[in-house]
């Protein structure tokens, strides 16, 4: 019987700055809840000759495969703008698992008990936040965003004590890697060059190879995850996501989304979103993100600066010079995004005024998000606001628009298609599959994770699952 692990740890190899090497916390009763069994396909897995007893052994870490060699990372982290060490405080690195020998993924337990960088906390989880993980996730991989996935969920058979006592929960998680803004500033702040160095290393060789030989790595570097980054959040506004806590902690330097957390998707377009009950201020609102991505990536900047340039007043300005690029690569890419949201091929000098004027009616009329895509690619969510004289003007002009180069409706619906998801996960949707979690009953869930999977196609009797939440207040909640 094997499952078909292939272990090969490159991150505990490095000195004991980076990490500190701790096993799972065994824990009483574990139970499996659920086991993606696609994604375990996807990584050369097969758990289908084993049986739910050692299942539950398996991913809560109470039985660990051989050659793992099983660390927490250390990292730190500006959380809402102060800085912090912090580091993985409720969470093990199993180790790295190999497909098909190049790809590389890290195979990472959360909520497996204390570390050494658990500060007060208890180095747990509950159920429902590890729920919420695994389909908010998932759903993000459907909609083609870089994110890390979720593997298995299981319960703890432990409680864990939060305003209420929970049922406590281990859930895998998997990760091109963990590296984040944060583990950069932890290095930095240790003012140890030759563990930055290492640093560098060690992340261009696993996600940047092409700039290995490089005579300017730093720099180099800076601007590939500026790159991704940037991308990452282009994404993020394309369907609505608002992540939530984008602390520089949870950046991932790979340009995956991590950390699903307080996050939750917008219903009516209102550029100050906030779900976030600890967000007083708005900092991680909607229109926010873009940024507070920049101001993470300065972050990432400074860290880097004795590495771009032995001159230091030279470093810090090549830095910013680079820094200060991201207003011109995100405004570039957003309109980009946006004309695929709209199927505008080529473009017309009226492309933003157009845009931004679909945007001022939506935000006026409290019009949904994603809804007001699906009524413009003729799908029915049910949506009655689209009968107003602004919008059926507004919809003139974008006809026209269309047309224009010799384009079609149907070439601009079927790019539209591809960019514009007619189902998103709805926060009421997502909190009746997480109760109904909590009181053993899966149906929910597993219906909803079915539904997420093809969020582009049409599908019967989905209605429900489109329609915005009836709670404006809806708040989400960091689960820690
Ligand atoms: P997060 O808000 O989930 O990004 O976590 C921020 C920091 O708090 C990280 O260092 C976590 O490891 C740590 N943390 C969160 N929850 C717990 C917990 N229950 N026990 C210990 N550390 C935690
Ligand atoms: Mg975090």
């Amino acid at each position: 019987m094997t499952i078909g692990w292939h272990f090969d740890n490159t991150y505990s190899k490095l000195s004991n700055t980076f990490k500190e090497n701790i096993k799972p916390t065994p824990v009483h009763d574990p139970e499996l809840v659920i086991l993606n069994e696609e994604l375990a396909s996807t990584l050369n897995l097969d758990f289908s000759k084993t049986d739910k007893k050692k299942l539950a052994e398996i991913f809560s870490g109470n039985s660990i495969p051989e050659e793992t060699n099983t660390i927490a990372q250390a990292y730190a982290g500006h959380q809402f703008g102060h800085f912090t060490m912090l580091g993985d405080g409720r969470a093990v690195l199993l180790g790295e698992h190999l497909v098909n020998n190049d790809n590389r993924f890290d195979i990472q337990f959360k909520g497996s008990g204390r570390t050494s960088f658990s500060r007060g906390g208890d180095g747990r989880a509950a159920l429902g936040p590890m729920l919420r993980e695994y389909i908010i996730s998932e759903a993000m991989h459907s909609l083609n965003i870089p994110t890390t996935r979720s593997l298995a969920v299981v319960k703890t058979g432990e409680k864990v004590v939060r305003e209420n006592l929970l049922h406590g929960a281990i859930l895998t998680r998997v990760a091109s890697s963990h590296l984040r803004v944060g583990t950069f500033q932890y290095i930095a702040a240790t003012q140890n060059i030759k563990n930055l160095n290492t640093l560098v290393d060690y992340t261009i060789n696993r996600h940047y190879p092409e700039i290995k030989a490089s005579n300017s790595k730093a720099l180099d570097l800076l601007n590939l995850v500026m790159e991704k980054q940037c991308q990452l959040v282009i994404n993020w506004m394309r369907v609505g996501f608002i992540h939530g806590v984008m602390n520089t902690d949870n950046m991932a330097i790979s340009g995956e989304t991590i950390d699903y957390g307080p996050c939750a998707f917008m219903d009516h377009y209102d550029p100050k979103t906030v779900f976030s009950s600890i967000d007083k201020f708005g900092r991680y609102s909607f229109s926010n993100q873009p940024p507070i991505t920049k101001w993470n990536l300065a972050r990432l900047a400074e860290c880097l600066i004795p590495l771009i340039h032995k001159n230091e007043d030279t470093a810090v300005k090549i830095a910013t010079e680079t820094i200060d690029n991201f207003q011109n690569i995100y405004e570039t890419k957003w309109l980009n995004m946006m004309r695929d949201k709209l199927g505008l091929f080529g473009e017309n000098q009226n492309d933003l005024k157009l845009i931004n004027e679909l945007l001022n009616w939506m935000e006026i009329n409290k019009a949904d998000y994603t809804n007001t895509f699906c009524y413009l690619m003729n799908i029915n969510t049910g949506d009655n606001k689209y009968k107003n004289l602004n919008f059926i003007n507004w919809v003139k002009k974008w006809e026209n628009r269309i047309l224009i180069n010799k384009g079609s409706k149907e070439k601009s619906i079927s790019l539209m298609r591809k960019n514009n998801p007619i189902v998103i996960p709805r926060n009421h949707k997502v909190e009746e599959a997480l109760d109904a979690a909590n009181n053993n009953n899966l149906e929910l869930i597993n219906k909803l994770l079915v539904i997420l999977k093809k969020p582009f196609n049409n599908q019967d009797n989905i209605m429900n699952y489109q329609s915005p939440s009836d709670n404006k207040d809806y708040q989400t909640f960091c689960g820690t």
